[in-house]
C-alpha cells in the first residue's frame, strides 16, 4: 500500500502522507513524495500542491529505526530539493505534530499553514544528531540565528501560535485545514517563495556567543549541540548549498556514533515501557481525588506532582505543624512559579483551588487513591494503613512511598491487600521523572494498571518492580556505592571518584550525593542490618567513622567534604583523607593509584552485575527498565545509554571477563551474576 495518496482539487494537487500511526517519514514516504512532486511538475493542468498528513497528525518525526542502518534512498534532502526546484508552489498544511524531518519538509515548501494547537520542533539533538535535511539552514533564514540556536539546541517544541509570531507559518486556522491550504495554494499560483532564497538576518557576535553559551550549558556540551551551533552559524557565512552539504555530512557522522545509538536505545526503551504493559488486560480505575498522607518532604512533593497533573488533592498530616509546613511548601512553590513568570495567576488559583489539607482522617473519605509518605517505620505505616482502611472508600487504591520497607508486610495491615501497591517517588517528587510501581503478592492487576497510568499522567517514567529490598533503583545504587567505598579503601579519595564519574557524565558523584542526602540514612540502615550481616563479607567502615565523628554531610557542615559556613562550594578535607588512610591501614591494604578509567569501569560493571541479578530474581521485568531508572532517578548520563546498553556494546565474553576481575577486586560478599539474562534477546 502506498504511503502517499494523491487527489486533485481542480488545479491543486493534494498530497496526503498516509503512514499511520504518526505518519513517520520512511523510505516509502520519501519516495512517494518525490514521485508526487515529479507528477506535479509534469502535469500542465496542475498549478500548485498541498502536502498534508492523514489522521491525527502531519509527519511527527522520522522512522528512528532507520537511523541504525544505512539510510535508503531517496534521502529527505533530495525530496526537499525537488520541492524547491519545482516550478509550482507547494503549501504545507500542518496539524498534530510536525517534528524533525516533518518540520524540515515544511521548511522546504513555499508556505506553511497550521491548525490551531499544532506543535512544531526539531528534536534531533535529543537523539544525539542534528537536523540533517536543512533545518539548520532554513530555520535561521526565517527566525534568525539566536532563536534557531535556542530551538534546535534544546530540541523544544513550539505551538502553532508561537510559530505564527515567529513567521514560521503564515496562517493558523481553527478548522478546515485542507480547505484553507488549498485556498492558500491557489493564491500562490505562479509564485515561488523559497526560504533558501532569503538570507539569514545579520546578528551581533555577542548575541550569538551568549545564545551559544546558554545552549551549550543546557545541552551539557554534547557534541551534537556544539555541531548544531556551528551549522546554524554557517547560515550567516556560507552559500546555502555548501552549508547544506556540510550539515548532511555532520548529520551522517553523528547518526552512526555510539552516543546517538545510546540515545536511541533510551528512546526505544521508553517506548517499550509504555507499550508493553498489559496487566492481564486490566483497565485502569478512574482517579479524581488523591489523598497524600504525610506532609513532609515527599508528601508535599507528591501533592504538587498530582496538582500539576490536574488531580484534586487532599494532604493529611496528623501533626499540625508538619501539615502547615507542608502546605506552605506547596503554596511557596506555586508563588515562585508565578513570580518567575512560569505560571499565570489564573492557573495558580485554579490549581490551589483543587488543593485541600487536613489533620482529620475523615477528610480522605472521597479519595480514589491514597498515597502514604509517612515516617519510614513499619509500626507507623501499619497504624496509618489501619486509619486508611477505616476512613477511605472500599474501592480506593492504597499506595506506599516506602523506600526500603516490605510492602507486603505493610499491606498485611489492610483488610484488602489486593488494592495495596508501592509508588516509590524520588525527591523532589514534583521534579524527578522516575517512579517505581511496586507489585506485591496480593496486588490486583487493576491496581497495577491504575498505578501505572496514574504515574504516566503525572508525566513520569513508571518502572514496574517486584516487592524486593531497595526495589530496582536503590538496589543498583547501593551496589554502586559499595563499590566506590571499596575503591576508597584501596587508594582513591572521594573527590577523585566523584570527579571521574562526573567527567563520565553523572550529574553528581556518589560521595557528593551522600553528603547532600545525609549520611545518617544509610547509617541507620547499616545499624539495623548489623546483626544479620555476614562477618566474612568485605565491609568498609569509613562511612561509619564519618557518622561517628558527626560528619553527616551538608547539614552538619561536613561529611566526605567540608562545607565551610558561607562557602558556596564543597572543599576537600585533609581529615577525611587521614580517616581513609587509617581505614586502609587497619585492614593492611597497601594504598595504590586508582585511575579514573578503573573507577568508571568498576562502577559500570557493578551496575551491570546488579541489573543481571535483578533480572534473574524477576525483580525487574526488562533489562532496559533498569537503564531508564538510572537515567531518570539517579543522574546516570542519558547519552551513555545505561548499564544494559553498555553491556550489549561490550558483548558477553568481554563482560564476563570484566566481571570476573571485578569479583576478585571486590572480595568476599560480591556475588557474580549470570549475564545470560542480559543477552537472551540477542540470541532469540
Ligand atoms: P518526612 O519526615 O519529611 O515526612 C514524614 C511526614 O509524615 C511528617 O510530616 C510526619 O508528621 C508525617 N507522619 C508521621 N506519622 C504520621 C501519621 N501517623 N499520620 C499522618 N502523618 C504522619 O519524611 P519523607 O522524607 O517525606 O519520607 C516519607 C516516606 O517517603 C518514607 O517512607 C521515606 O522512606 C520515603 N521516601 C523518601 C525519600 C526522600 O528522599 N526523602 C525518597 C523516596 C521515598
Amino acid at each position: 500500500m502506498s504511503k502517499i495518496k494523491i487527489h486533485h482539487a481542480a488545479e491543486v494537487m493534494v498530497i496526503t502522507v498516509d503512514n499511520p500511526p504518526i505518519n513517520a517519514g520512511s523510505t516509502e514516504v520519501r519516495q512517494g513524495l518525490l514521485d508526487a512532486i515529479h507528477l506535479l511538475e509534469s502535469n500542465i493542468d496542475l498549478k500548485a500542491a498541498v502536502i498534508i498528513g492523514s489522521g491525527n497528525t502531519f509527519i511527527a518525526g522520522s522512522d528512528i529505526k532507520e537511523f541504525s542502518q544505512p539510510l535508503a534512498d531517496p534521502h529527505l534532502p533530495l525530496v526537499i530539493e525537488a520541492i524547491e526546484n519545482c516550478s509550482k508552489p507547494v503549501v504545507c498544511a500542518l496539524h498534530g505534530a510536525a517534528l524533525g524531518g516533518g518540520f524540515e519538509l515544511a521548511l522546504g515548501c513555499d508556505a506553511r499553514i497550521a491548525l490551531e494547537g499544532t506543535i512544531l520542533g526539531l528534536p534531533e539533538v535529543t537523539l544525539g544528531i542534528i537536523p540533517g535535511a536543512g533545518g539548520t539552514q532554513r530555520l535561521p533564514r526565517l527566525v534568525g540565528v539566536e532563536k534557531s540556536i535556542e530551538l534546535i539546541c534544546s530540541g523544544s517544541r513550539i505551538k502553532a501560535d508561537v510559530a505564527l509570531e515567529l513567521g514560521i507559518v503564515s496562517e493558523v486556522v481553527k478548522t478546515e485545514l485542507l480547505t484553507h491550504a488549498i485556498t492558500l495554494a491557489r493564491s500562490m499560483i505562479g509564485v515561488k517563495n523559497r526560504i533558501r532564497d532569503r538570507s539569514t538576518p545579520a546578528v551581533l557576535a555577542e548575541m550569538v556567543a551568549a545564545a551559544s553559551k546558554k545552549a551549550l550549558k543546557a545541552g551539557k556540551n554534547r557534541p551534537q549541540v556544539q555541531r548544531a551551533i556551528e551549522m546554524i552559524c554557517n547560515s550567516l557565512k556560507l552559500p546555502i548549498d555548501e552549508a547544506l552539504a556540510i550539515e548532511r555530512e555532520v548529520f551522517q557522522g553523528l547518526r552512526t556514533s555510539v552516543e546517538a545509538k545510546a540515545l536511541r536505545h533510551q528512546f526505544f526503551s521508553e517506548r517499550k515501557l509504555f507499550k508493553a504493559l498489559g496487566f492481564n488486560d486490566a483497565k485502569p480505575q478512574t482517579l479524581n481525588q488523591i489523598a497524600v498522607i504525610g506532609a513532609g518532604t515527599m508528601g508535599s512533593g507528591i501533592a504538587m506532582a498530582c496538582l500539576n497533573a490536574g488531580y484534586a488533592v487532599i494532604l493529611l498530616d496528623q501533626n499540625e505543624v508538619a501539615l502547615a509546613n507542608g502546605v506552605k511548601r506547596v503554596e511557596q512553590f506555586y508563588e515562585s512559579r508565578l513570580h518567575g513568570g512560569k505560571m499565570h495567576q489564573e492557573t495558580v488559583l485554579e490549581l490551589l483551588g483543587r488543593f485541600l489539607h487536613s489533620s482529620n482522617w475523615n477528610a480522605i473519605a472521597s479519595a480514589d487513591l491514597v498515597i502514604e509518605a509517612v515516617f519510614e517505620d513499619i509500626a507507623v505505616k501499619h497504624q496509618v494503613f489501619k486509619e486508611i482502611d477505616d476512613h477511605a472508600k472500599e474501592d480506593a487504591l492504597l499506595a506506599s512511598n516506602t523506600s526500603y520497607l516490605d510492602i507486603d508486610a505493610i499491606a498485611a495491615a489492610s483488610k484488602n491487600p489486593s488494592r495495596v501497591f508501592g509508588l516509590h517517588f524520588f525527591s523532589p517528587a514534583q521534579v524527578m521523572k522516575l517512579i517505581e510501581v511496586v507489585r506485591c503478592k496480593a496486588t490486583s492487576s487493576i491496581a497495577m494498571a491504575t498505578g501505572f497510568s496514574f504515574a504516566k499522567r503525572l508525566g513520569k517514567m513508571p518502572i514496574i518492580s517486584a516487592n524486593s529490598f531497595g526495589f530496582i533503583g536503590n538496589r543498583i545504587y547501593a551496589a554502586y556505592r559499595r563499590q566506590c567505598e571499596y575503591m576508597l579503601e584501596e587508594g582513591a579519595y572521594p573527590e577523585q571518584i566523584d570527579k571521574a564519574l562526573e567527567d563520565y557524565g553523572f550529574a553528581m558523584g556518589p560521595f557528593a550525593v551522600a553528603d547532600l542526602s545525609g549520611l545518617d540514612i544509610a547509617w541507620g540502615m547499616r545499624k539495623s542490618q548489623a546483626a544479620t550481616r555476614n562477618p566474612e563479607h568485605r565491609y568498609v567502615s569509613i562511612p561509619d567513622a564519618l557518622c561517628l565523628a558527626n560528619r553527616l554531610g551538608r547539614k552538619t557542615g561536613a561529611g566526605y567534604y567540608l562545607y565551610a559556613e558561607g562557602a558556596k562550594e564543597k572543599s576537600t578535607d585533609p581529615i577525611v583523607h587521614e580517616m581513609i588512610d587509617a581505614a586502609s591501614k587497619a585492614k593492611g591494604l597497601q594504598r595504590r593509584t586508582v585511575t579514573p578509567e578503573e573507577i568508571v569501569k568498576r562502577v559500570l560493571l557493578t551496575m551491570i552485575n546488579e541489573v543481571a541479578h535483578l533480572l534473574s530474581e524477576n525483580v525487574a521485568r526488562e533489562a532496559s527498565d533498569c537503564d531508564i531508572a538510572l537515567v531518570n532517578g539517579y543522574g546516570f548520563p542519558r547519552w551513555q545509554g545505561g548499564p544494559t546498553f553498555i553491556a550489549s556494546e561490550m558483548g558477553q565474553a568481554l563482560l564476563d571477563q570484566g566481571l570476573r576481575e571485578l569479583a576478585i577486586l571486590s572480595g568476599p560478599g560480591f556475588v557474580l551474576a549470570n549475564t545470560d539474562v542480559l543477552f537472551k534477546n540477542s540470541r532469540d
